[in-house]
């Protein structure tokens, strides 16, 4: 029987650049996980492409989708909703693929309940103040949105001890790099091949 994949889920606050890390992760010749793509009912952003960044879908379809027990995990961000599709998650790690999700915090603690074998890996920024300065560098925002996101970050950062690995985001090559080395360990732990030495030795 085929070795099931590893579910790798990269997570972490608002701002820190998780869709930054998880673009220079798929951009490396060497890397060949599954990225999933997630549906969302936000509007395309100028160069998004349905079915590349995003499958983007209406309230309408997505609250069906959320009926059909289609999505793993779901949440509203910034009064929109974000979600992951179950199938393809489960049909890719049935083939023994390693499937990446990047999601925002609440979707990961779900995801934590359902698949608690997952790899959860928390993106942390170097200091508050760097988060601050990301935050505010990224966008429009009022001061009083900015205290917003901030508070909300803390938050996030309270729930880090839900996670396996806590990388932090001190440049994009680092972070990167990191990542990676923990999927290549993750796949020599022993409770995952020592099954294949049992079996050489015909003792399983
Ligand atoms: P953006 O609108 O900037 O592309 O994404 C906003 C936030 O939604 C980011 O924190 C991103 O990680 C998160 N996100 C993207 N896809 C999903 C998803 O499928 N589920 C959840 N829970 N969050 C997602």
């Amino acid at each position: 029987m085929k070795e099931k994949g590893l579910l790798i889920v990269l997570s972490g606050p608002s701002g820190v650049g998780k869709g930054s890390v998880r673009k220079a992760v798929f951009s490396r010749p060497d890397v060949h996980y599954a990225y999933s793509i997630s549906m969302t009912t936000r509007a395309p952003r100028e160069g998004e492409v349905n079915g590349v960044d995003y499958f983007f879908k209406t309230k309408t379809e997505f609250e069906r989708l959320i009926e059909e027990g289609k999505l793993l995990e779901y949440a509203q961000y910034v009064g929109n909703y974000y979600g992951t599709p179950v199938d393809y998650v489960r049909q890719q790690l049935d083939e023994g693929k390693d499937v990446f999700l990047e999601i925002e915090v609440q979707g990961a603690k779900q995801v934590r309940e359902k698949f608690p074998e997952g790899l959860f890996i928390f993106l942390m920024p170097p200091s508050l103040d760097e988060l601050k300065k990301r935050i505010v560098l990224r966008g429009t925002e009022s001061s009083d949105l900015i205290q917003h996101r901030m508070q909300a970050a803390r938050e996030e950062i309270e729930l880090v001890h839900m996670y396996d690995y806590v990388v932090v985001n001190d440049t994009i090559e680092l972070a990167c790099q990191r990542i990676n080395a923990i999927v290549q360990a993750e796949h020599l732990r022993s409770d995952r091949i020592a099954h294949h030495y049992l079996k050489m030795l015909g003792v399983e």
